[in-house]
């Protein structure tokens, strides 16, 4: 029996093979789970495509998440292929390139909004759309890249995953009530889409494996994606608004 097994879990965020959340669906379906995708503009025929690329093939919503109509519409199209949720995967990501890359001084508040609002509000968007599917309770798992520090590079980005940070603390404390579980995973670079967008994201790759007292391999998703998965299962039945590191250790480490 797998860790997910009967449960129906909702994965954002699918673009490539190489996206943390194809290993986070791939991984769900192995512990038994059953994965919805959502997809957006363009990339949702892509997203589709990977939805037949997993061991069994996920169905696709389209989902936006700055689109209010969208939102909206989430938990009907949700329920044309499952009655409810029991997890909800996070793993949306974006800000221009002129408020990151070493930009930050020069950063204008509209890019700055874009970023804010794709990398930090989504979450509570998301949350509020898919808690009425959660009547069982549930399990909400964000991505970030761990924003209590100021990274090279990262710039408004690192500040939009500060705010994101804060919203998992906020979700937690107003959907616990309804036994709903957020926590968030703070990963060590990987070079993923979203990675390679980011100007310099090489400085911010660093000598990351030197560093870190387990070692890291950024062309490798499935660490990341079995802390998602634990998350998503009932073996952190007590733990929300938290925040678990799968970065090889590097923020436990001085210079
Ligand atoms: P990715 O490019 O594969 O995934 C990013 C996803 O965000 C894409 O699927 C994209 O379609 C989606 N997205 C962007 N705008 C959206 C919108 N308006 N509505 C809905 N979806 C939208 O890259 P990834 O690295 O797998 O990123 C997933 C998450 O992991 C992000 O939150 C990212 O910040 C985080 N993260 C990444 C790293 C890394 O080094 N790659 C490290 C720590 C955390």
């Amino acid at each position: 029996m797998g860790i997910l097994e009967g449960k129906n879990i909702l994965v954002t965020g699918v673009l490539t093979e190489g996206s943390i959340a194809f290993e986070v669906a791939r991984l769900s379906q192995e512990q038994g789970a059953t994965v919805v995708l959502t997809g957006v503009g363009r990339s949702l025929k892509i997203t589709q495509a990977m939805g037949r690329r997993l061991p069994v093939e996920a169905k696709v919503v389209e989902l936006d998440v700055t689109n209010p109509e969208h939102l909206a519409a989430l938990p009907d199209a949700v329920r044309e292929h499952v009655p409810h949720l029991d997890g909800v995967v996070h793993s949306i990501g974006f800000a221009p390139q002129s408020v990151m890359g070493g930009n930050f001084m020069t950063g204008e508040w509209d890019d700055v909004a874009t970023a804010m609002h794709i990398s930090a509000y989504s979450l509570k968007a998301l949350a509020q759309a898919t808690a009425p599917l959660m009547t069982n309770g549930g399990s909400i798992v964000g991505l970030t890249f761990d924003g209590r520090f100021a990274w090279p590079v990262y710039d408004w980005m690192g500040v939009a995953k500060a705010a994101f940070e804060a919203v998992n603390r906020y979700v937690a404390r107003d959907l616990g009530p309804q036994g709903i579980r957020c926590n968030v995973v703070s990963a060590g670079p990987i070079k993923t889409t979203a990675a390679k967008h980011i100007p310099g994201f090489d400085q911010m790759e660093g000598n990351w494996s030197d560093r870190a007292p387990l070692g890291w391999d950024s062309s490798d998703t499935e660490p990341t994606a079995r802390a998602v998965t634990a998350l998503l299962s009932d073996w952190f039945p007590a733990t929300t608004g938290e925040m678990i590191h799968v970065d090889g250790g590097v923020h436990a480490m001085g210079q």
